[in-house]
C-alpha cells in the first residue's frame, strides 16, 4: 500500500466500425497472430524463464523485419511469454492461437473521446481509423482518466476494442473507523473514533430471506426431478428463472450497499473494516450467522461492491478475522449469552448489547489491536481500555433500530 500510488483500472469495451476498407486492419490482425504464434513456439521450445531483456534480444529484430513498430514488437513478445507461462502453470499443451486479437500500446494508437474515433498504427506504416460505437454517458467519466493500452479484436462479424483506462487515487487519510457486520438479516455499520467513541450507527435489512425463498424453490424442483432437471426444458427454464431472480436481487442490493457505505465512509473519513470471509473456513463455527443454504457468495458479493466503491474513493479497506466477534464480550472477552431477542449479555461483567452492534465493536477492537501496533493504518489509534465500555453501545441500540427504518434499503 505504501510507496506507489494506488490506481483504479477499468476497461471500456465497444464496437468499432472501420472508416473505409478494413483490409489492412484484418491483415494486421492476422500478421499479429502469426507473429505471436511464432514467438510462443520459440519460447515454448526454450523452456526457461526469459527476462524482458532476453526476450527483446531474441525477437525484436525478427518482429521489426515483419513490419511491426517497436511497441508492437514489445507487446508481442511480452504477451507471448505470459501465454506460455500460464499454459505451463496449468500443465497444458503448447498454446495454439486462433483468435484475431491484438494488444496495442498507447504509443501506437490515438484515441479521441470527443469525436469517438480511434486511429491505430498498423504494420509497414499503415493506419486504420475506427469509429467507436457506444453511448456518450458510458464514455463521459473516462474523459478525465488516462489510457495506456488497448485490445482490438475481430470476431468474424465485426471489430471490438477494449481501451484500458487508469486513474490514480489519492488515498484518504482516515480519521475514524467504520466496522461492518454482515449477517443473514442485517448489515450493521458502526462509525467509531480512534478512541472508541461511537459516532454513528446504521442498520440495513438484507434481501437474504427473499433470496432464500427462490433457493428453496430451486431445491424443491430439483428434488422433484432428481434425474431430469438438467435436461428437461421446462424444468430447466423454471430453475433458470429463479436463478436469474437471485442474481438480480443480490447484485442490485450489493451495488446499492457498496455505494452507500462508501459515501458514508467518505463523509466520516473512515477506514472500513470488514470480516475476512476466507478466515471463516478455518473457524469451525460458521453456520450460524451465514446461512449455509444461500452460501457465502452473497456476502462476498456485498463485500466486493463495498471494496470496489471504497477503492474508487481512496478509502482504505481492512479485513479482520471474524472469529469470536459475534459471541465474545467486547469489555472482558468472556462468552456472551442470549439475554433478550437479539440482545446479548455478559454474565461476568454485566455488559449488555445488541447482537449486531456488539459484533461491530468487536471488529473494531480487533482492527485496532491488529493495526495500531505495526502502524499500517493512518489512524492514530488508542484502543479503548479493556474495562472501558465503548460509549453509546447500550444507549444507541434503539437508535440503530430507528435509523434502520428510514435508511431501509430493501423492501421485503
Ligand atoms: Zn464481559
Amino acid at each position: 500500500m505504501r510507496g506507489e500510488e494506488p490506481v483504479v483500472i477499468e476497461a471500456l469495451k465497444m464496437r468499432a466500425l472501420p472508416e473505409g476498407s478494413c483490409d489492412k486492419l484484418l491483415e494486421f490482425l492476422k500478421l499479429y497472430r502469426d507473429a505471436l504464434q511464432m514467438v510462443v513456439d520459440r519460447v515454448w521450445s526454450i523452456n526457461e524463464n526469459l527476462s524482458k531483456k532476453k526476450l527483446h534480444k531474441l525477437f525484436y529484430s525478427d518482429l521489426m523485419r515483419l513490419g511491426f513498430r517497436a511497441h508492437h514488437a514489445k507487446e508481442i513478445y511480452v504477451y507471448a511469454e505470459s501465454v506460455v507461462k500460464s499454459a505451463r502453470s496449468k500443465n497444458g499443451r503448447k498454446p495454439i492461437l486462433r483468435k484475431l486479437s491484438a494488444r496495442v500500446d498507447r504509443y501506437d494508437y490515438r484515441l479521441d473521446l470527443d469525436s469517438m474515433t480511434l486511429t491505430l498504427k498498423l504494420h509497414s506504416g499503415y493506419e486504420a481509423r475506427l469509429k467507436l460505437v457506444t453511448s456518450s454517458e458510458r464514455v463521459e467519466k473516462f474523459k478525465s482518466w488516462s489510457n495506456y493500452e488497448m485490445v482490438v479484436k475481430y470476431d468474424g462479424s465485426g471489430f471490438w476494442v477494449s481501451i484500458y483506462f487508469r486513474r490514480a487515487i489519492k488515498p484518504l487519510k482516515p480519521r475514524t473507523v467504520m466496522a461492518i457486520d454482515l449477517n443473514f438479516d442485517n448489515i450493521t455499520i458502526a462509525v467509531l473514533t480512534s478512541n472508541g467513541k461511537l459516532l454513528g450507527l446504521k442498520r440495513f435489512k438484507t434481501p437474504h430471506r427473499k433470496v432464500l425463498i427462490h433457493r428453496i424453490w430451486v431445491e424443491r424442483i430439483q428434488r422433484r426431478y432428481p434425474r431430469s432437471w438438467r435436461f428437461v426444458k421446462g424444468v430447466k427454464k423454471a430453475i433458470d428463472k429463479h436463478g436469474k431472480k437471485i442474481r438480480n436481487i443480490s447484485w442490485v442490493y450489493a451495488h446499492r450497499v457498496g455505494d452507500l457505505v462508501a459515501e458514508l465512509a467518505l463523509k466520516y473519513r473512515s477506514a472500513i473494516i470488514l470480516e475476512d470471509l476466507e478466515k471463516l473456513r478455518e473457524n469451525n463455527k460458521k453456520g450460524k450467522r451465514f446461512n449455509k443454504r444461500i452460501g457465502l457468495w452473497i456476502y462476498r458479493r456485498i463485500q466486493f461492491c463495498i471494496e470496489y466503491e471504497a477503492r474508487e474513493r481512496g478509502i482504505e479497506v481492512a479485513k479482520v478475522n471474524p472469529r469470536g466477534t459475534s459471541s465474545k464480550c467486547p469489555r472482558c472477552g468472556k462468552k456472551l449469552a442470549e439475554y433478550r431477542h437479539r440482545v446479548l449479555r455478559c454474565r461476568k461483567c454485566g455488559f449488555v448489547g445488541d447482537r449486531d452492534v456488539t459484533a461491530t465493536i468487536n471488529l473494531y477492537k480487533k482492527y485496532v489491536s491488529k493495526y495500531s501496533r505495526c502502524g499500517v493504518s493512518g489512524v492514530a489509534l488508542n484502543a479503548p481500555k479493556p474495562d472501558e465500555n465503548p460509549s453509546g453501545v447500550q444507549g444507541n441500540r434503539d437508535d440503530a433500530m430507528k435509523t434502520s427504518n428510514h435508511m431501509k434499503l430493501y423492501e421485503s
